[in-house]
């Protein structure tokens, strides 16, 4: 079958959006004051992509990844997953499509796992809430590397083999998304690279991965980054090339060292429709 592009149908939902932000803002009130951590994120993530957040300490990432993962609320605006709005639902709900679709990677690879229970055990347990078994558990381990490690615990292996094991437990029972935060911070060279490959497996098997990051081999890596400058969308590079975002409202934000050439904020904009090309100048 075959939509009116000519592409498949199977095709054509692979390109289908998992996550979706629209105007999201959080603002933060606090003894000191408002801070907009997130103020007005338009992004759109399509199935199977691996997706870096980058930006300076403060820029918002784990804001922005906390809503993406339901484990925050915005103060306005939207985040969905595969169409569904999480703001939307109930708290209940909320936490049953969390269980189902959505998984988190913490930074420290020991937050992830429990001390007392084998490779296999840790797996298998989340397997359960998502419907699956033991086959399935043994499959993931053996897509990350681990099936060697499936008995042993947690403090007989490596910082690396931790961390691929907490993907392993992400990942088992196809969630829709997979969350990390900066999952590399802590691992030598060869971790990261086995980490690395791990991701690009899930991604391959259509499993959104979204890590935060400041680690150069990671970006190498992943096929878009996402960069944030006070709490807003900046950039998008994809497949190498960077591209500015314009939002819902038609904005487009100025890095720093473009912006220190309008002092007065004004500009003279225009369109040469024969070119394609939109030109901002110095009045
Ligand atoms: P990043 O992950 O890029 O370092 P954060 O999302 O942690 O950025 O923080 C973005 C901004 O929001 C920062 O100014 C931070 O101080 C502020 N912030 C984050 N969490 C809270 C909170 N719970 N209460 C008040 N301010 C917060």
């Amino acid at each position: 079958a075959a939509d009116r592009t000519g592409r498949s149908c199977v095709e054509a939902d692979i390109h289908r959006p998992v996550i979706e932000c629209v105007s999201l803002l959080r603002v933060y009130e606090s003894a000191t004051g408002r801070v907009q951590a997130v103020r007005g994120v338009d992004l759109t993530i399509e199935s199977g992509r691996s997706v870096a957040v980058v930006g300076p300490s403060g820029s918002g990432k784990s804001s922005l990844l906390r809503l993406i993962g339901g484990l925050d609320e915005p103060t306005a605006g939207d985040v969905s997953i595969n169409g569904v709005s999480l703001v939307r639902l109930s708290g209940g709900e909320r936490r049953r499509m969390r269980a189902r679709l959505l998984a988190h990677v913490h930074q420290r690879p020991m937050d992830n796992l429990l001390g007392h229970l084998t490779a296999l055990e840790q797996v298998v347990r989340v397997a359960e809430r998502r419907g699956v078994g033991v086959e399935e558990s043994r499959e993931m381990l053996d897509a990350l590397g681990l099936a060697a490690r499936a008995d042993h615990l947690p403090d007989q292996m490596s910082g690396g083999e931790q961390q691929r094991l907490a993907f392993a437990r992400g990942a088992v029972g196809s969630p829709a998304v997979i969350i990390a935060d900066e999952p590399t911070a802590e691992l030598d060279t060869a971790s990261t690279d086995r980490v690395l490959d791990a991701i690009e497996r899930l991604s391959g098997e259509r499993i959104t991965v979204l890590v935060a990051t400041h680690d150069p081999r990671v970006l190498e890596r992943v096929d878009e980054v996402v960069m944030l400058r006070d709490g807003s969308v900046a950039s998008v590079t994809d497949s190498g090339i960077e591209l500015a975002v314009i939002d819902h409202a038609g904005r487009i934000q100025l890095p720093p060292e473009v912006r220190a050439h309008f002092p007065d904020r004004r500009a003279l904009v225009s369109w040469d429709a024969e070119r394609r090309t939109f030109t901002v100048e110095e009045p």
